[in-house]
């Protein structure tokens, strides 16, 4: 059906977009190279890395890889070995590090796509020992934990590893690096504790690169910054920072169809369990999201555990305003209060913002109990993707 061939009886309205998509992700990659060079500017006399986990926090590994490169980036972040694989071809000559380390039977990855390993505890220490002792020298890194308690030797056995004798003359790491546990709370103790245990690490380390910043980390100031920063979430619009502006741009722009409008009288219900009992007369928007789209289903406006502690539930922006979710979100689809937009301004067929630049992520996160990680990571395979091109 083209557009031309609605009639004025349809539903639907003609201005909005036509299309078989429900659901629609605009990823704007002129955005997410700004954002790296941002990040490249806080980082100051360091390298900026870009840190590409997870799809690129779900925007996407292969167009995310391309730009940041294109911005400049050199060194990269995957989490595993199969990401790294898939990220090599897409930046040629470029460093790209995996968190996880290496694990037996993953040798061969890290030789023939020359990937470097984190090494994260004696156990991988072993196993990258007899890895290059079989197939040669190849670089390495070395994860310290500083209070995480997460991956990474201890910094004393990291000092030892420094100084011991038997130290095969042919390790040595190209990077140390730890991460921060509290880096979005400037004030908090842990962030001056683990910079000291992290001093304390890399000076065994004579002449090798350090590395602790994350986003967060970023906005530490310099201190904090040394050879080479991994930021990840800033790049993608999140905030790093609590209760700070986020100056980052918004990457990700989430959009739902609307389905159906409804009218319903007061004292009705709405969605499951009955839970959302309309106090007034109300216009009701169903819109084509739900919580296998990674929408989760805390972020409803009513029937959900966490509404029971006093935070409201979230919102979508549509038509010039913020219209609050009601009731409990479902697989598929999420009712919108939208009573309080003039009559007939909601079609079905019309797009309802979900996060983007008129519905900040962190703010629709932060409705939801969690974080601007979880949504992004979390976007499901019903969207249609469109890419925003950095070079147009
Ligand atoms: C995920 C991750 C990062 C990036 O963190 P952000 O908070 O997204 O900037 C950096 N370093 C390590 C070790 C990580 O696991």
């Amino acid at each position: 059906m083209t557009k031309s061939s609605i009639s004025p009886a349809s539903p639907f309205s003609s201005t909005a977009p036509i299309g078989e998509e429900h659901a629609r992700l605009t990823i704007d990659l002129q955005a997410l190279a700004d954002n790296w060079r941002l990040m490249a500017r806080k980082s100051g006399k360091a390298r900026t890395a870009a840190v590409l986990k997870a799809d690129a926090y779900g925007t996407g590994l292969e167009p995310a890889a391309r730009t940041f490169y294109g911005a400049g980036a050199r060194d990269f972040f995957v989490a595993s070995p199969a990401e790294g694989v898939a990220l090599r071809p897409l930046v040629p000559d470029a460093r790209i590090f995996v968190l996880s380390g290496m694990w037996p039977g993953s040798e061969r990855l890290f030789f023939d796509y020359d990937l470097v390993p984190v090494l994260a505890s004696q156990g991988q220490l072993a196993v990258f020992m007899a890895a290059i002792s079989e197939r040669g020298d190849h670089p390495c890194a070395l994860q310290v934990d500083t209070g995480m308690n997460r991956l990474g030797l201890s910094v004393p056995d990291a000092i030892a590893l420094a100084h011991d004798p038997a130290r095969p003359a042919s390790f040595s790491p190209v990077l140390i690096l730890s991460h921060l546990a509290c880096g979005d709370e400037p004030m908090h103790p842990m962030n001056r504790m683990q910079l000291d245990r992290f001093r304390a690490a890399i000076k065994a380390f004579e002449g090798v690169e350090a590395s602790l910043a994350n986003s967060a980390g970023v906005f530490l100031g310099e201190e904090f910054h040394f050879d080479l920063t991994r930021p990840g979430i800033s790049l993608y619009g999140g905030a790093a920072v609590n209760d700070e502006p986020n100056p980052m741009k918004p990457v990700v722009t989430a959009e739902a169809r609307i389905l159906q409008v409804r009218d319903a009288r007061i004292g009705e219900s709405v969605s499951y369990g009955a839970a959302a009992v309309l106090t007034r007369d109300s216009r009701i928007a169903v819109a084509a999201i739900g919580y296998a789209d990674g929408y989760l289903r805390s972020l409803s406006g009513a029937g959900v555990p966490l509404r029971q502690t006093g935070i409201s539930g979230a919102s979508g922006y549509l038509h010039g305003r913020a219209v609050p979710l009601i009731g409990r979100v479902t697989m598929d689809l999420t009712h919108f209060d939208v009573t309080d937009l003039p009559e007939g301004a909601v079609r079905a067929g019309d797009f309802i913002e979900l996060f983007g630049p008129n519905m900040p992520i962190e703010k629709v996160a932060k409705a939801g109990g969690t974080i601007d990680y979880v949504l992004l990571t979390s976007l499901g395979p019903r969207y249609r993707r469109d890419y925003v091109d950095a070079n147009r």
